[in-house]
């Protein structure tokens, strides 16, 4: 016996640098293909964890998702932003303790999903929230807190751009009756009074931010870096591009004068921020192919726009395509709330073989 554990003895060190080289290695790759990606957002902020020694779990499609936990639900949330742009989008769905992702089809981009096109979802647009109005958009805060309430009262759940571009790729269903919320350019009311708001009723909105105005008063107080940090690190909040210096009319510009709008605004963005930033929010809603094309290729995912007639306002599910999502102004929203819909469900028992109801066993 003697000999033999001292045989073994004499590998441990072998055996032990060996584990270390592989441990080393691991790491070593693991940082070198972290270099130069940012496609990370709010998930970065949850685990310091290399990428290799987190759980993937393989995702399910619908059959097999269905054949395991029997239902799906409305309210899908990504699983991860990485997913969201590629042909397989991976979600949560709200089945209890499950820690598989569900995998859905979805259309190539800047298209948009036929079965999204049924469902009616407003993306309401807000300005300034501020006690005193100056213009007839303005919205006071005790305005904006009545519109929270009456959303609340009529089962409306506000979603997220996230969630309604799952929707719009992949015809997947919303909540009910579904709303998005966004605030254009940045005002320090949005962090004063909507903010906190938004904590208040959980509701997730969007906050499009022109980077030029950061934390200076124009007359009206605008956010600065710090504080645009603290909401963006909220998941609720959604931080969308807006340009740089917010133009009136981006189709009027030179290829050169486009590029800091939409290119350098959005790296300012996530330079300051650190994360991605994968919307973008035409100034004035003014936007063309040319615009378009950019802004696709400057890696947006999907682009918000307005109408400045409010009789060509309409549904997400009525844009020409994810680069031009279509909005209302907000005084239309006591009209919305009962309009809204989030699309036919994604029932379970269309899509497994098993009987939809159990014969009841005669006594
Ligand atoms: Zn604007």
């Amino acid at each position: 016996m003697q000999p033999k554990n001292n045989n073994f003895i004499k590998y441990i060190p072998i055996i032990a640098g060996s584990i270390l080289l592989i441990v080393f290695g691991l790491l070593a790759l693991n940082i070198n293909s972290n270099t130069g990606s940012n496609t990370d957002s709010k998930t970065k902020n949850q685990s310091a964890l290399p990428d290799l020694f987190k759980k993937k779990p393989s995702p399910l499609s619908v059959e097999k998702f269905c054949e395991k936990y029997q239902t799906i639900g409305r309210n899908l949330q990504p699983w991860n932003q990485e997913s969201l742009s590629e042909e397989e989008v991976l979600v949560k769905t709200q089945t209890p303790e499950v820690d598989v992702p569900l995998s859905l089809n979805a259309v190539a981009l800047p298209n948009i999903n036929d079965e999204a096109r049924k469902a009616k979802v407003p993306v309401v647009m807000y300005h300034d929230i501020l006690p005193k109005k100056e213009v007839f958009f303005d919205v006071t805060p005790e305005e904006l807190e009545a519109d929270f309430e009456l959303i609340k009262s009529k089962g409306v759940t506000p979603i997220s751009l996230d969630q309604l571009v799952i929707h719009l790729r992949t015809g997947s269903p919303l909540p009910e009756k579904p709303i998005l919320l966004t605030f254009d350019d940045g005002y320090g009311g949005h962090y004063e009074y909507v903010f906190p708001l938004l904590q208040k009723f959980n509701y997730p909105a969007v906050f499009s931010v022109y980077t030029k105005n950061m934390g200076i008063n124009t007359g009206r107080s605008h956010v600065t870096w710090e504080q645009l940090k603290i909401m963006a690190d909220d998941p609720l909040v959604t931080i969308a591009g807006h340009s740089k210096t917010h133009p009136p009319d981006l189709t009027k510009l030179s290829d050169e004068e486009l590029v800091p709008e939409i290119v350098e605004s959005k790296e300012l963005l996530e330079e300051n921020l650190g994360e991605s930033i994968l919307y973008f929010t035409y100034p004035t809603g003014k936007n063309d192919a040319r615009v378009r094309k950019l802004v696709g290729e400057a890696g947006y995912l999907a682009a918000l726009a307005m109408d400045v007639n409010v009789a060509d306002e309409d549904f997400a599910g009525e844009s020409e395509n994810l680069l031009a999502i279509k909005r209302f102004g907000q005084s239309r929203l006591e009209r919305l709330v009962n309009r809204a819909s989030g699309g036919k469900e994604l029932s379970c028992s269309e899509h497994t073989s098993q009987p939809t109801s159990q014969p009841i066993p005669e006594s």
